[in-house]
């Protein structure tokens, strides 16, 4: 149906079989049970009808207590199997989703973070939500299409069994459906892939405007925002329209087509019996089995586009679960060599995957347990260069070693171990105070916990809160002030006790209590370990042992802050200009 053969729906069904149902073996075979039992059922009524019509037509007294009865059981045997088929086919279905849901975000949690920052947090969430959706609708459908391909063969069976020639006369006209549901199911697959794209667009939009709810009030942005989200609207109503009108053609053309069926059986046993003395025979049970099959024969018709919404989904789907990091685990990556934080940048480039050259040639080297203070303009590339360390990014040539060892060839789970990052912004967990400290070193106890907090300086607040260590920080953890978040961040990095620590210290002042406070938590965490900070206050650049002055992506100068002031070069006019409080 489409040009590439990973794309094909028989390819993508197969391997959703493979991956997937396959494990769902016994529930499907119960549906299939369930299945046949109301398709019997359906088929059976017809059969049924035209006994009635018989013994009216003979006058026959059994009709009082036959038939009824008959109906009652027919109808209640259908029910019954109706509704735990529906039940049982979408506990499968939802047990699939489930799971691609499930190895999508294990795929994502793990995926390089160049992949995350291609798309907007709640454009991948959408994959999860809209993708989720037209599959699971998709599912369903093509699951309830096998049982109304069982009930429009039973009810072929009966129209055969009651009249066979008006049977080949209806079957005439069966290939006269599938092109026009062929081409519209081409389309379909096309609109969904747009329609996606909108929705994830439009969540992306809102979830930036909400969150920038500040900024929007401040800077008077209503107007325009409002402007850019109903841009956004009028794009997802020009896809969903799009995606509707290619659905809405299949009903009509299915709908004449049946009429053209039914009026062709009527013509042709009218025609008989006006030129002949035909008996009218078995058509009225045969005229209720066209009408009957009407419907299983239209949601066959319209299936398939809703499958090829379901496989653009899949595609999508499918193409994050494929995506293999760049960044992982060497063929035979070793565990770090123990050692105390010796930290070497040997000519180290890095360009970003725009082709913008961040770090050209870049070397410094951090001895153990020393302070590194990098400072430099803005887009000078420390931020770059703190994240080769633990392998956010690999370096484009040049490498960073670690005690010795190519970053790269070390196993990344020792590698994150031995660093402890705090950032910039320092933003929590939407969690305890506790579970956030706890995440520094998963399963650490309730006094450890503690003990950092002490060590970072956080106690005393941490007590003050309403709930104590149980308070919940909310989203980002804005229920503490900056300074506060700051002292969470740098307990949960105590807790780690890492080779090597890497700092971002905010650029944001704080007040004077909390920078106190954040300094000596600072001085408490450093003792004994390398650290690297990015270094925005001059007190800062002071203790520290090594000063990296950075622009363009190259160490310019470095040396003790004493030594860079003589000097009188970039750090010294950085220093007087007042510019190291900058990001
Ligand atoms: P600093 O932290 O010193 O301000 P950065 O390391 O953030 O500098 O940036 C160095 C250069 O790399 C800048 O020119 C910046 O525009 C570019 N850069 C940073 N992040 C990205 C990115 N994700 N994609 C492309 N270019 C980037
Ligand atoms: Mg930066």
């Amino acid at each position: 149906m489409t040009t590439t053969t990973s794309d094909s729906t028989v390819f993508l069904l197969r391997r959703l079989w493979r991956e997937h149902l396959i494990h769902h073996k016994p529930r499907l075979l119960l549906v299939l049970a369930l299945t046949l039992l109301m398709a019997g059922t359906t088929a059976l009524y017809p059969v049924v009808i035209n006994h009635a019509f018989d013994m009216f037509t003979a006058h026959d007294r059994r009709i009082l207590y036959q038939i009824p009865v008959l109906v009652v059981i027919v109808t209640g045997l259908k029910a019954v199997a109706q509704y735990f088929q529906s039940v049982q086919v979408q506990q499968t279905v939802l047990l699939v989703i489930r799971a691609l849901q499930g190895r999508m975000f294990a795929h994502l949690t793990h995926a390089d973070l160049s992949r995350m920052e291609r798309e907007a947090p709640a454009q991948l969430a959408s994959h999860f939500t809209t993708d989720a959706q037209t599959i699971r609708e998709a599912l369903t459908r093509a699951v309830n299409g096998v049982a109304d391909v069982v009930t429009v063969i039973g009810l072929v069976g009966s129209m055969i069994y009651l009249n066979w020639l008006l049977s080949v006369i209806a079957g005439a006209l069966y290939p006269l459906a599938v092109m026009p549901i062929e081409r519209i199911g081409r389309r379909v697959r096309k609109a969904s892939g747009g329609m996606q794209a909108s929705v994830g667009e439009t969540a992306a939009l809102l979830n930036e405007s909400f969150a920038q709810a500040r900024t929007v009030r401040a800077y008077r942005l209503e107007a325009t925002e409002t402007r850019r989200a109903e841009a956004a609207f009028a794009q997802l109503y020009k896809s969903l329209l799009r995606m509707t009108k290619s659905r809405a053609r299949v009903e009509p053309v299915l709908e004449v087509l049946g009429g053209v069926a039914v009026a062709a059986v009527i013509g042709f046993e009218g025609w008989r019996a006006a030129v002949s003395d035909h008996a009218l025979g078995d058509f009225t049970g045969f005229v209720a089995a066209l009408l009957i099959a009407a419907r299983p024969l239209r949601a066959l018709g319209s299936l398939n586009a809703a499958l090829q919404e379901g496989l653009a989904g899949m595609v999508r789907v499918f193409a994050i679960i494929d995506e293999k990091p760049s960044i992982s685990d060497a063929p035979k990556a070793v565990p770090l060599p123990p050692g105390r934080g010796h930290v070497v940048f040997d000519s180290v480039r890095f360009v970003y995957p725009d082709g913008r050259e961040a770090l050209r040639g870049l070397s410094f080297e951090a001895l153990p347990g020393s302070t590194v203070a990098l400072v430099g303009p803005s887009g000078g590339g420390k931020s770059t260069a703190l994240a080769l360390i633990p392998r956010l990014q690999d370096v484009t040539s040049g490498a960073v070693r670690i005690d010795g060892a190519d970053v790269r060839t070390v196993t990344l789970a020792s590698l994150r171990d031995s660093i402890a990052y705090v950032g910039q912004d320092a933003l929590l967990f939407d969690d305890t105070v506790a579970a956030n400290v706890a995440m520094g070193r998963p399963g650490a106890s309730q006094a450890e916990i503690e003990a950092a907090a002490r060590a970072a300086a956080a106690a005393g607040f941490i007590a003050a809160l309403p709930m104590g260590y149980e308070t919940v920080v909310g989203p980002g953890g804005q229920r503490l002030s900056g300074g506060q978040r700051q002292r969470v961040a740098l307990a949960r990095a105590l807790l780690r006790d890492p080779r090597i620590l890497l700092l971002d210290e905010a650029t944001s002042a704080l007040d004077t209590e909390s920078e106190a406070a954040v300094q000596e938590a600072l001085a408490t965490l450093r003792k004994g370990r390398t650290t690297i900070v990015i270094a925005h206050r001059l007190s800062t650049v002071r203790d520290a042992d090594l000063v990296v002055a950075l622009a363009e992506g190259r160490a310019q100068e470095s040396g003790t802050h004493t030594a860079l002031i003589q000097e009188d070069g970039l750090y010294a006019r950085l220093v007087r200009s007042q510019s190291l409080l900058e990001a």
